[in-house]
């Protein structure tokens, strides 16, 4: 592109694109990205970049893959979309299929659904339902941890962490619910009962009140990036079935290896009642989630007044998104996927640990393809970025975290490259 046709692009966009959590009145800057292949994005100027965010968590496979192109455009050739109301496609049963196989045993019923959020939403409302059908409209309240980040949309929104989550500003629109402190023993360390405490005491408190506990397994995402024990989680099974109430998992952001499992549940041998899944899920390539849950509480929902479950995107379904996803999922079971994972944890941690060293820096951890630096502040997002961008990495921090989940597919000179930059720049911040 030349340089005014980018200014051009720049400038429509400046003055008419909505970005995430961005002004309008003083947008923050935006990189004119034209193609991407690969781990690497390039832009309008033709300068690559090392990608180190994977779309937030979703391109796994890295960019224009040719396998999940030809996906794509075998499906495209065939029925790119068709209603999903009194009608079925061999993509979404093909998907099925395969979903059931991977996910935690006893997720027997799919939802698909159009976006992360909308994945919540519906878990929430399946929650809500399962209760109502059984005449227990009382219980109208959702338990979950601190730190926590389920989505934008109202009910997602309501679970969210109260202080990053910006409760404040929704006061009086949104619905309260009821939060624990997070989980303070961390991935590697010992927990006792004493870390779940809080939460249980809650649990004893409004029994009657709560429809279920809603959580992101072993890996609290862009809530604060913490990584706590599995124990935990094994101990918060035991404890919702002790009080007879639901547990929702939300593995959108950790779902099809990015932890080191499958699903962030598998490090605790457990299957939650309902489970979110998302971003990785078609390999970063269109906006598609599923909630899954098991017969029991799909029977029990549909046993009630409304006899289904009261939801029904347009986009439900989607073929397209279908086939990619089959396609990824093939692609991803297809490698030893799991040491390769390994591989990049033990290359992250490496040469992630001298950021250890600055002053600046709070600390570093690392679990599967997941690398985070906490700061003990806030960083100047424009500052920095522009410093990644200009030494070849792409990277977006948010508050005091520094963090990189890269594409599977980096090797190990480009992840070596991403990581020790990362630690230069932050070195010179
Ligand atoms: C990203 C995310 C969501 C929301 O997904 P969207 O596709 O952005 O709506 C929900 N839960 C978790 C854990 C996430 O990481």
């Amino acid at each position: 592109m030349t340089p005014d046709t980018i200014e051009a692009l720049l400038e429509f966009d400046r003055d008419h694109l909505w970005h995430p959590y961005a002004s309008m009145v003083q947008p923050p800057p935006a990189y004119p990205v034209v193609a991407a292949s690969g781990v690497r994005l390039e832009l309008a100027d033709g300068r690559q970049l090392i990608d180190g965010m994977s779309s937030w968590w979703s391109a796994i496979h890295g960019y224009n893959h040719p396998v999940l192109n030809a996906a794509a455009t075998q499906q495209l050739s065939e029925l790119s979309h068709v209603m999903f109301g009194g009608i079925t496609h061999p993509a979404a049963v093909e998907l099925g299929r395969r979903l059931l196989a991977i996910c935690p045993p006893g997720l027997e019923r799919v939802f698909y659904c159009d976006s992360g959020s909308v994945a919540v939403e519906v878990a929430i409302k399946m929650a809500f339902q399962y209760w109502i059908a059984q005449g227990q409209n009382q219980r109208d309240k959702l338990l979950t941890v601190k730190h926590g980040y389920h989505g934008d949309t109202f009910a997602a929104m309501s679970v969210c962490d109260p202080l990053n989550g910006m409760h404040h500003l929704f006061t009086g629109v949104m619905s309260q619910h009821l939060f624990a402190e997070a989980p303070a023993c961390r991935f590697d360390q010992p927990f006792e009962e004493q870390h779940i405490e809080g939460l249980k005491t809650l649990l004893q408190d409004h029994q009657e009140r709560i429809a279920a506990v809603i959580i992101e397994p072993i890996v609290q995402g862009a809530g604060g990036m913490r990584f706590y024990a599995p124990a935990y989680l094994a101990r918060l099974r035991e404890l919702c079935d002790e009080f007879g109430v639901l547990l929702i998992a939300d593995e959108i952001a950790t779902g099809f290896g990015r932890s080191g499992k499958l699903f962030a549940c598998e490090h605790a041998g457990i299957s939650p009642d309902i489970m979110c899944i998302g971003k990785a899920l078609t390999g970063g390539y269109l906006s598609f989630a599923a909630t899954l849950c098991t017969t029991h509480v799909s029977d029990t929902v549909c046993s009630g007044e409304a006899g289904a479950l009261m939801h029904g995107p347009t986009f439900m379904a989607n073929p397209l998104a279908c086939a990619i996803s089959s396609a990824s999922i093939d692609l991803l079971l297809a490698q030893d996927w799991r040491s390769n994972i390994a591989r990049i944890e033990s290359m992250l941690g490496r040469h992630l640990a001298p950021a250890r060293e600055l002053a600046g820096v709070a600390e570093v951890r690392v679990l599967g393809a997941i690398g985070v630096i906490e700061m003990h502040e806030p960083v100047d997002m424009a500052t920095i970025q522009r410093r990644f961008v200009d030494a070849g990495i792409w990277i977006r921090p948010f508050g005091k975290l520094v963090y990189v989940m890269p594409p599977y597919i980096i090797d190990d000179d480009d992840l070596r490259t991403l990581a020790t930059t990362l630690v230069r720049i932050l070195a010179m911040s």
